[in-house]
C-alpha cells in the first residue's frame, strides 16, 4: 500500500516538476521574440531629493505585456533573461531605449536641472565587464546624453562574488562617466564596510528595510547606520520603497539623500513620465 502511494507521490512531484520546467521553457521562448513584437517597454519611476522634493531623474523599469499571461513580473522574466542568456542582448536595448528617454527630457523642462536615469544591470551582463563598458561608452556616444546623467544599478550580490574582478570592472565603467549604484544594499552579506573597498557613486537601500523603520528600531537603526556610512563616504544614498509620509519625513531627517516609492509615484509608461516632466500630469 505504502509502495503504492509513494510511487504515485513521485509521480505526482516529477508531473509537477515537468510543467514547471515546461513553463520556463516556454517562457524563454516566447521572451526570444518579444522585443521586436513590442511586448516589452520601459516604465520609468521618479527619483525625489529629500530635502526639497525636486524631481532628480527616474528608475527604467523593464515591463513584459504577454498576449496571454498579460504582465508578467520582472522577478521572473528577469530571471529567465539572465538563465537563458537572453539577457545579454535585451541588456543593451534597455540602456540605450532609456538613454534615447533621457534626452527627451530635458526638452521638456529647459530650465530644470538635467535629469538622471537609472538602469539596472543584472550580474550576467557584469560577468563580461570589459564588454560592459565597451557597450556603456557606444551607448553615450550614439544617444549623445551625457555620461554622468546615466546611472547604472548593480547588485550587491553581483558585485560582492569577487572583490578584485569587480572592482576593476567598477572602475573600468566609471571611467566612461557613468554613475554607479548599488541596488538592494543591506541583503548581502557585504556589510558596511565593504562599501569602503568598491568604488560606487551610490547606494539603494533595500525596500525591506525601508518597510518598517517607522515600528522596527532595529531597521531604523540599520537605514541609519547605511545612511551615516554613505555620507562619511562622501556618496550619495537613495532609499527605495517609501510608501508613506512617515517614512519620508523620517528619512529626511536622518539625511537619507534621495527616495522613491509609491507615495512618491508610481513607475510610469514614457509618454506619463514625459507629461509630468511637461506639468501636464
Ligand atoms: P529594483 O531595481 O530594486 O527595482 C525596484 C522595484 O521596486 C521595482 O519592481 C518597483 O516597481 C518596485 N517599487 C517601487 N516603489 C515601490 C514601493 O513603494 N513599494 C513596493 N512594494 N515596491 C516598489 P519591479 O519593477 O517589479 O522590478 C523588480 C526587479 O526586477 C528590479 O528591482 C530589478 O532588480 C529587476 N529589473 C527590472 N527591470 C530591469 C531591467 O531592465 N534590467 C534588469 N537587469 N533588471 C531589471
Ligand atoms: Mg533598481
Ligand atoms: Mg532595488
Ligand atoms: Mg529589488
Amino acid at each position: 500500500q505504502a509502495k503504492v502511494a509513494g510511487k504515485n507521490c513521485h509521480r505526482f512531484y516529477s508531473r509537477a516538476m515537468d510543467l514547471a520546467v515546461e513553463r520556463r521553457v516556454n517562457l524563454e521562448h516566447e521572451l526570444r521574440g518579444a522585443w521586436e513584437r513590442g511586448e516589452l517597454s520601459l516604465v520609468y519611476q521618479p527619483v525625489y531629493r529629500l530635502a526639497d522634493r525636486t524631481l532628480v531623474g527616474a528608475e527604467a523599469l523593464l515591463r513584459w505585456n504577454h498576449p496571454v499571461h498579460g504582465q508578467v513580473a520582472p522577478s521572473v522574466f528577469i530571471d529567465v533573461a539572465e538563465q537563458s542568456g537572453l539577457i545579454e542582448t535585451l541588456g543593451p536595448r534597455v540602456l540605450r531605449a532609456a538613454c534615447l528617454e533621457a534626452m527627451h527630457w530635458q526638452k521638456l523642462q529647459p530650465r530644470g536641472a538635467p535629469l538622471s536615469v537609472a538602469v539596472n544591470v543584472s550580474s550576467r551582463q557584469l560577468r563580461h565587464g570589459g564588454e560592459l563598458a565597451q557597450i556603456v561608452a557606444d551607448c553615450l556616444r550614439e544617444t549623445g546624453l551625457e555620461p554622468s546623467r546615466l546611472h547604472l544599478e548593480l547588485t550587491e550580490t553581483a558585485v560582492l562574488g569577487d572583490e578584485v574582478h569587480a572592482s576593476q570592472m567598477l572602475a573600468r565603467l566609471r571611467e566612461t562617466g557613468v554613475k554607479v549604484l548599488l541596488d538592494d544594499f543591506g541583503t548581502g552579506f557585504s556589510g558596511l564596510s565593504h562599501l569602503r573597498r568598491v568604488p560606487v557613486d551610490g547606494v539603494k537601500i533595500d525596500r525591506s528595510f525601508i518597510a518598517d523603520i517607522l515600528r522596527d528600531p532595529d531597521d531604523l537603526a540599520l537605514t541609519s547606520a547605511i545612511i551615516a556610512m554613505a555620507r562619511s563616504l562622501g556618496i550619495t544614498v537613495i532609499a527605495e520603497g517609501v510608501e508613506k509620509a512617515g517614512q519620508y519625513a523620517l528619512l529626511r531627517e536622518r539625511g537619507c539623500d534621495q527616495a522613491q516609492g509609491y507615495w512618491l509615484g508610481a513607475p510610469l509608461p514614457a509618454g506619463e513620465f514625459r507629461a509630468l516632466l511637461s506639468g501636464v500630469r
